[in-house]
């Protein structure tokens, strides 16, 4: 399941982040959620907060913030923003924008495609506690 991958994903890098930093505990996760990539935020966090159980961020806050699909046209140059159609069919197809000008599909993304960890907020690192 596509948003159970992505939460492994992201489990992975929180809990990488945690190690460097020397954490004991992660209070608060914030993910930027593009809308291209079709995950329910809801969703995510639910599998999120599944796959850290017994990890030094259980239970941590976990805070999307979604971000609109932004493109550019190759053929006239417009760039804005694209509404992605809330249509299950993409998630088993890819979503291919158009300019919302010329109509043409010759679209470069410039944000909105992805799924990251913006910062994790942590206890017990560098700081008297
Ligand atoms: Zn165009």
């Amino acid at each position: 399941m596509h948003d159970v991958t992505a939460a492994q994903r992201i489990a992975t890098t929180v809990l990488q982040a945690a190690r460097e930093q020397g954490a004991e505990r992660v209070e608060r996760i914030d993910l930027a959620l593009g809308a291209m990539t079709m995950l329910d935020p809801e969703s995510l966090a639910f599998w999120l907060e599944q796959i850290l159980r017994g990890t030094v961020a259980e239970g941590a806050e976990v805070e999307v913030e979604q971000l609109p699909l932004r493109v550019r046209c190759k053929d006239c140059a417009w760039e804005g923003e694209v509404e992605v159609p809330d249509d299950p069919i993409y998630h088993l197809m890819p979503f291919a924008p158009k300019c919302a000008v010329c109509g043409s599909d010759e679209i470069e993304v410039l944000g909105g495609d992805a799924c990251v960890v913006r910062r994790i907020r942590v206890t017990g690192a560098a700081e008297d506690d």
